[in-house]
């Protein structure tokens, strides 16, 4: 069993279609995403429909929850709301009505996926260093956790202290807790423009990091022509 884990796909329509190959062509059987699926780029409906037709398993991430809620965008920054505003008013009842009801947490097989965090999920931490991981772990009860949020690939091991060992592939040992950043699929922030997501090899106990390219300029363009801020065509080029 491959199973396929992405996330913050952030309506990239054309960088989603491009995980979705990749990941077929690596022999995934299983898909599972990690929230976040609209909101910052063009596609919101056309990755939500992906998604819901398909009926993988799915957890709520903070865009997907303003984009279907009525809550002031006023201490957002602005871009981020400029877009949230705009992708509003794309999606209908039906399709806002799926997104609040996404669950924060699932456990499937022998792992657990979340947005941001385990130990307060609506709270939307972002994890960036081991203290930020050790929070986590407190309420992380099986060894494999997969999250996404920041749009940086990290991953933190917690044996008797937490270290962070570099997002490549990873050989699972037991006795280890394991707390996996799997990366953006729309919008990466590590430098690395090209789209972001995991394989979790169950038979063979690893999970790899893979990295994908795909058609940009589409995606740009239709940013631009959707009146969104142009701020957010130029950082996917950045990978930022
Ligand atoms: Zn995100």
């Amino acid at each position: 069993m491959r199973i396929a884990l992405f996330g913050d796909i952030h309506a990239n329509l054309e960088a989603f279609d491009a995980v979705l190959a990749d990941a077929n062509d690596q022999g995934c059987t299983d898909w599972i995403c990690l929230g976040d699926v609209v909101g910052y780029n063009a596609d919101p409906n056309a990755c939500l429909e992906k998604i819901r037709e398909a009926n993988w398993p799915v957890v709520k991430g903070n865009h997907d929850d303003v984009a279907s809620n009525d809550d002031s965008l006023k201490n957002m920054n602005p871009v981020a709301a400029a877009a949230l505003s705009w992708t509003r008013d794309q999606l209908n009842d039906e399709q806002k009505e799926w997104l609040r009801n996404l669950r924060m947490v699932r456990q499937i097989e022998d792992f657990t996926v979340v947005h941001a965090t385990l130990d307060q999920p609506q709270g939307w931490n972002y994890v960036t260093t081991k203290f930020d991981a050790m929070s986590n772990f407190s309420y992380q009860f099986t060894n494999l956790c997969f999250h996404g949020h920041t749009h940086v690939p990290r991953v933190f091991v917690r044996e008797n202290r937490v270290t962070e060992i570099p997002a490549e592939t990873i050989p699972l040992e037991a006795g280890k807790k394991y707390f996996v950043n799997i990366g953006s699929v729309g919008q990466p922030r590590d430098g690395d423009w090209r789209a972001c997501y995991v394989i979790y090899d169950l038979a063979v106990g690893t999970v790899s990091f893979r990295r994908v390219e795909y058609d940009i300029e589409t995606t740009q363009k239709k940013i631009r022509d959707a009146g969104l801020p142009d701020m957010l065509a130029e950082r996917l080029a950045d990978g930022r």
